[in-house]
């Protein structure tokens, strides 16, 4: 074997001729290996978006050298470097010729554009940027050749749905959004646009036939107006639920508002308490007896400061950390503690799967929040029992809620991870490679069976 059929296997491609190989350096100083090849006698001259396999003539031969980016062999920079003619297709016009290495405009090789995008679905933004020494940039661009390649139509997500969730997440410090629709019953996402409200849906909804409309079940979301108005309009058939998850959401916030409320009076309580000392100077017995009240009530401001995870969380996800706060509270703060009760109590029994239990569950929470002399939570009791209907009909479709929490949790995560991506078009295909069951190929493996979600 000789060492160009063993490159070309490395590089993981076929139609290639390698003229010669150099060692360099980069500005940097790392050693690069620089491939000089050229596509194989019947790949060359062809469009890069026709694929009829036919030559055709060329329009100028440069003879500069044009590069792209290949995978590290063992950690040494590969970069392939050939002359790119251009061509004039009969269709495109004049464009540069393909090369059997590279996606189209790509200066990178193929694998490295799905290599890319595997890391990309699974690890964080500066791991993948460090390890495959591009820029975070460039990672949204590696994405969106990658899921083009992969799914060049992705309209046949929008076949056969029956049973959709319609989320939107807040990015950018709350400043931008971005609407996705999730099939259920495949869970993965079917469309992406960025904004919300009722004009964006619509362009979902508009997308798809009667036939398509008319076979949607049902419609999960959170309590917005805009997602009932669409789903009266264009689904006639589909039964209008809240998913649990966001009810959920909902009591967090209020408990969120009460615990900085309660940490509002303990820093007045703090401040009073530190004047009053300031007033008594002078006096030590009573002095000491003071420094330890306002240590108290300092330890107790810090404590609810603090809470905020410890509060949000599920009881048995909680750090001993966070337990010790939650029993301080419990101690001290009987307000927040009854509230952090109720959401609890609200969380367990939207779990419940049995509508009637949950149903009757549902109604003894509701009548608690009503007399339980909170404000942000009569309010809250006020909001659940508008949306009732909705919820009881989400329970009645026997969606996993955990499903939808989770699915949730992944798309926003995501968002705020690659928010940095200046193009939006990278944001929505790397959200729709990730939340999908397709196949990230890898350079000369197998074909992978597992599918990732
Ligand atoms: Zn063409």
């Amino acid at each position: 074997m000789t060492v160009n059929t063993v490159v070309k296997k490395a590089l993981g491609v076929k139609s290639m001729v390698v003229n010669s190989m150099e060692l360099t350096k980069t500005a940097k100083g790392e050693s690069k290996l620089i491939v000089h090849a050229r596509p194989h006698k019947n790949k060359q001259c062809r469009c890069p978006y026709c694929d009829n396999g036919r030559r055709l003539p060329i329009y100028d031969s440069s003879h500069e050298l044009s590069h792209w980016r290949a995978l590290d062999f063992g950690g040494l920079l590969v970069e392939i470097e050939s002359e790119s003619p251009r061509v004039t297709c009969p269709v495109h016009g004049v464009v540069t010729a393909a090369v059997p290495w590279a996606f189209p405009k790509s200066r990178f090789t193929k694998d490295f554009d799905l290599t890319v995008a595997w890391m990309a679905r699974r690890l964080n933004k500066s791991a993948v940027s460090s390890y495959m020494r591009i820029s975070w940039e460039t990672v949204g661009r590696c994405v969106s050749r990658a899921r083009e390649y992969l799914e060049p139509d992705t309209s046949s997500r929008l076949d056969e749905l029956k049973r959709i969730g319609i989320d939107e997440t807040s990015y950018s410090k709350g400043h931008k959004y971005i609407t996705t629709v999730v099939n259920h019953d495949t869970n993965t996402v079917v469309w992406v646009a960025e904004g919300h409200g009722k004009s964006v849906l619509e362009a979902f909804f508009q997308q798809l036939t009667q036939e398509q409309r008319d076979a949607i079940e049902v419609v999960s979301g959170d309590g917005a107006r805009w997602i009932t108005a669409c789903v009266d309009e264009y689904c006639n058939n589909a039964c209008r639920c809240t998913d649990p998850f966001h009810v959920v959401e909902w009591a967090t916030q209020a408990l969120d508002e009460l615990r900085k409320e309660a940490w509002r009076e303990a820093n007045n309580e703090l401040k009073t308490l530190k004047k009053e000392i300031k007033r008594g100077r002078g006096r030590p017995a009573e002095n000491d007896q003071a420094s330890k009240i306002l240590s108290t009530a300092k330890e107790r401001a810090k404590e609810i400061k603090n809470s905020r995870y410890a509060l949000g969380k599920a009881p048995e996800n909680l750090t001993e950390n966070q337990e010790v706060k939650l029993a301080m509270i419990q101690a001290n703060d009987n307000r927040l503690y009854r509230a952090y009760m109720m959401k609890e109590s609200l969380r367990l029994l939207l779990k419940t799967k049995d509508p009637i239990k949950a149903e009757m569950e549902l109604n003894h929470w509701l009548s608690w929040a009503q007399r339980c002399r909170i404000p942000t939570f009569v309010e809250l009791g006020r909001k659940i029992k508008r949306h009732k209907e909705f919820i009881m009909n989400f329970i009645r479709t026997g969606i996993s809620n955990a499903r939808v929490e989770a699915n949730n949790n992944k798309i926003s995560l995501l968002i705020h991870r690659s928010f940095g991506f200046r193009n939006l078009t990278n944001l929505v295909d790397l959200i729709m490679l990730v939340c999908s069951n397709i196949v990230i190929p890898l350079s000369n493996r197998a074909s992978m069976v597992k599918k990732s979600a």
